[in-house]
């Protein structure tokens, strides 16, 4: 194949991240990326860098909605200063019991993935509209949904199947888990000597574990929605169906309107749970790491909890696992919070996982644990947008 530009999307709920990459057989070149920040608010960002992190475009817009951050990312991607991209690969949070495969977009593909936008709802819609304008701005461009689910979709049934009426299970309500692309890129690196047994820790702004057993997904922490397994910056995780029957009945009292009442509930399990929640602070790490140092109790309580609910996680896919070989930490807290992985490891010792302190002493890539540790610990960032250049370099040659 001959080398062609494809071009990463990468949406959130205020911003929408872009990257081009010359691929061609066997050759990966990132030629720049660049970000419209600050989606919602008359202080955006838009800036792109070529691959040595020169400055390419620095502007400060106002960005009143989606359409003209998007907007501007067309306009100059057809400005002529960049090349042309040839294809185009969506991230896409969740696809839904229907859509497991990455694939083509096609308007069909998106209104199936819209019909799904309730298991995804702080990701599915902004990733649709995206999906939607990049069809009318790059006609005749092949576009490519490139799912974060795809890589659990080897979870035995026993693990993604929910304890709930069979009525609500044929609705697709099940676990899917999530940040897939990220375990995808932590595997293409450990490659050729991929671990046996290994646990992936990814530990951002949003956080999930995932079991893996010869390379395949054996279990992970995130389930029908983000929202779920352990504490990330804004979500509960997994938490007693009765704390949010409790949450609901209270909200009721003053919104009577039942979708206005879930809505609200959403936000509290989302957007005003975790660390933030717990904290009342921040839902990010390193401004709760500022308050422990000031003696916040709440931020200690917060951190506390969120090296918990990781620990025990860790635990119980150890005996899942029967064992393990390998723990890696990704993620911008996996990555760079040295407290974090020191914290989540302290109580893991009897597993095996025994860390080197001077060796933990780092950010980015390193082998953490100490020599005679039976299990090895790694810290290794994720190179997602690189995965999905790979999976869209695969579907345009089939
Ligand atoms: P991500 O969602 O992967 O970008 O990760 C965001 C999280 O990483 C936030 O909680 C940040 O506070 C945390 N983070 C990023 N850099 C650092 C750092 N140098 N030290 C501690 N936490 C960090």
């Amino acid at each position: 194949m001959p080398s062609l530009p494809i071009l990463v999307l990468n949406s959130g709920s205020s911003s929408i991240k872009f990257s081009m990459y010359e691929a061609g057989d066997g050759r990966r070149a990132r030629l720049f990326e660049g970000a419209v920040d600050g989606i919602g608010t008359d202080l955006g960002k838009f800036w792109i860098k070529d691959a040595a992190g020169k400055k390419l475009v620095d502007q400060t817009p106002a960005l009143p909605n989606r359409a003209v951050a998007f907007k501007m990312v067309a306009d100059a991607l057809h400005s002529g200063q960049f090349p042309a991209p040839a294809a185009i690969g969506h991230r896409t949070v969740c696809g839904g019991p229907t859509v497991r495969d990455n694939q083509r977009i096609t308007p069909a593909l998106i209104d199936e993935i819209e019909s799904y936008a309730a298991l995804a709802p702080l990701h599915t819609p902004i990733a649709v509209y995206i999906m939607r304008e990049a069809l009318r701005l790059f006609p005749g461009l092949p576009n490519f949904a490139i799912l974060d689910t795809y890589f659990h979709r080897t979870m035995p049934e026993v693990v993604t199947h929910m304890p709930i009426p069979a009525e609500y299970s044929a609705m697709g309500v099940r676990r899917y888990g999530y940040h897939g692309i990220s375990y995808e890129s932590i595997l293409m690196q450990l490659q050729p000597d991929v671990p046996q047994k290994l646990i992936v820790a990814h530990l951002g702004n949003g956080a999930s574990v995932a079991a893996i057993r010869n390379g395949e997904c054996l279990d992970t922490s995130m389930g029908l929605t983000p929202t779920g397994g352990i504490i990330s910056g804004s979500r509960t995780g997994d938490i007693d169906p009765g704390v949010v029957l409790f949450i609901l009945k209270k909200i009721a009292e003053t919104t009577p309107n039942t979708l206005e009442a879930a809505d609200k509930l959403e936000t509290v399990v989302s957007k005003k749970s975790g660390l933030l929640g717990v904290s009342e602070i921040s839902n990010d790490m390193r401004g709760l790491r500022d308050a422990i140092q000031e003696g916040n109790a709440k931020a200690r309580l917060a951190v506390d909890k969120f090296a918990w609910t990781i620990a025990k996680c860790i635990g119980s896919y150890v005996a899942e696992l029967n064992g393990l070989d390998m723990l890696v930490f990704t993620g911008g807290i996996g990555e760079n919070d040295i407290a974090s992985r020191a914290e989540i490891c302290a109580g893991l010792g009897a597993l095996g996982i025994v860390l080197d302190p001077a060796r933990n002493n780092v950010r980015g890539e390193a082998l953490i644990s100490a020599d005679n540790s039976p299990v090895t610990v790694r810290v290794i960032p994720p190179l997602e947008d690189l995965i999905i250049v790979n999976h869209v370099v695969r579907l345009l040659g089939e």
